[in-house]
């Protein structure tokens, strides 16, 4: 197969675009589409100052250099989960997001959970209700949480994740199977800020997954290529190969999926239960953050109740 630009041959097919690609036009297209999505869904605008959340794998460290090739001032956020589960997975991803950062002459700011909350992630899932010993609601909650109040520490205007297509796409098949309303209505490539909360967006929301992989292979970017070894029972992960099986079927099938739902989502009428809804008036009272439920937020509340159940023994009792 030839490239649609040069005639040279091509990498990457892209059956949903009908286009063809050798490697260097590949790339050009890639951060171009990339700029093109940040101003047709008004992300954010030039000059912004960028906070990049870089979990080690691809899509993350591939966002922070196109975002780097573009212009914007960005720095990179590393939340240390302490995930080990023998495979030193946390250790690993860090060391892959520190070495991208050196390599670029990027900054890279970490967040050390353990360090900075008493516990790693499984071993808070370990001593609180949430999630019944699994660590996913707490990883999110706690990740939310901190990638929140960093960049608000930061003074930046935006936080941005490198979710992709293929993550969009699961996570709306995931909320239409349950009809998760609240989430629904949350799912977006832009949540504006809000006092209390820093405007959080998705640039890489068009791109299938393979897109963002091949850009990271072909810019040489090293990540890390395993998923959290928690996430094997995930039921993204189940979507996703549902959804893959649709598009070999009818390519496009992915993209019309949720860019449909990004287009109706306007014509829903929702009732504002979600994270895009009115904020509560109460505040939390260890953090201040707004909150709607109880006296305190549930990341202070749950990390409160780690703390207090991790706390060694005293001598004698
Ligand atoms: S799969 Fe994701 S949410 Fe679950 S523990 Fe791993 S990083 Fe956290
Ligand atoms: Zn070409
Ligand atoms: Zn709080």
């Amino acid at each position: 197969m030839k490239c649609r630009k040069c005639g040279r041959k091509a990498v990457i097919n892209m059956r949903q675009h009908k286009l063809a690609l050798c490697a260097q036009d590949f790339l050009t297209w890639f951060v171009k589409q990339t700029e093109r999505t940040i101003h047709r869904d008004a992300l954010f605008e030039q000059g912004s100052n960028v906070l990049v959340a870089v979990s080690g794998g691809k899509d993350s460290l591939a966002l922070w250099h196109v975002l780097q090739q573009l212009g914007y001032p960005c720095n990179g956020l590393y939340i240390g989960l302490g995930i080990d589960d023998g495979s030193a997975y946390s250790d690993r991803s860090r060391a892959c997001a520190q070495q991208f950062a050196d390599q670029h002459g990027m900054n890279l700011k970490v967040v050390d959970v353990a360090a900075s909350h008493g516990a790693t992630i499984p071993e808070a899932a370990q001593v609180t209700r949430r999630g019944a010993g699994k660590p996913c609601s707490v990883c999110g909650l706690t990740r939310r949480y901190l990638m929140n109040r960093a960049a608000l520490e930061g003074g930046y205007d935006v936080l941005v994740t490198g979710h992709n297509l293929d993550d969009e796409a699961a996570t709306l098949m995931g909320n239409t199977m349950n009809w998760l309303v609240g989430y629904l209505e949350s799912q977006a490539p832009l949540l504006p800020e809000k006092p209390g909360f820093v405007r959080k967006a998705k640039p890489f929301h068009r791109f299938y997954e393979r897109e963002t992989a091949a850009y990271a292979l072909l810019r040489g970017i090293d990540y890390i290529q395993e998923e959290c070894p928690y996430s094997a029972d995930a039921k993204s992960i189940y979507y996703k190969k549902v959804l893959n099986q649709i598009e070999t079927d009818r390519p496009g099938a992915k993209q019309a999926f949720y860019l449909s739902f990004l287009q109706a989502r306007d014509q829903i009428q929702f009732t504002g239960s979600g994270e895009r809804g009115p904020l509560p008036d109460a505040r939390c009272s260890t953090c201040g953050q707004p909150t709607r439920g109880g006296r305190q937020c549930a990341f202070c509340s749950t990390w409160q109740n780690v703390r207090a159940r991790n706390k060694p023994l005293e001598p004698g009792r």
